[in-house]
């Protein structure tokens, strides 16, 4: 007699009291880079979804820090090499403010 396998949903179950599978959203915040960057480990990526998934704060803060960044890009390409060592203030208050809302 060979035991019944486990459903997947048990198996899930197991894991999540297993791992770690919450990371905070301040942890989110540091994977946030990597992520876009696609620079992730598989872990850390698949605990960035999950709490991505869960938390309508940290999605619409990567929406704003995407957005961020594209606005960024349009506003110094095509010269690259005019790209300077600081970070614009306007970007900071625009990042910073999109954080708030
Ligand atoms: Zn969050």
């Amino acid at each position: 007699m060979s035991k019944k396998p486990k459903s997947m949903m048990r198996r899930i179950h197991g894991m999540m009291f297993k791992l770690p599978l919450m990371i905070t959203c301040e942890q989110f915040e540091d994977f946030i880079l990597a992520y876009l960057e696609d620079d992730l480990p598989k872990r850390q990526k698949m605990l960035f979804e999950i709490h991505l998934k869960m938390c309508r704060e940290c999605r619409e803060y990567l929406e704003a820090y995407r957005t961020s960044i594209e606005l960024a890009k349009d506003a110094f390409t095509p010269d690259d090499a005019n790209l300077p060592d600081e970070v614009p203030e306007d970007l900071v208050k625009a990042v910073l403010a999109a954080r708030d809302t």
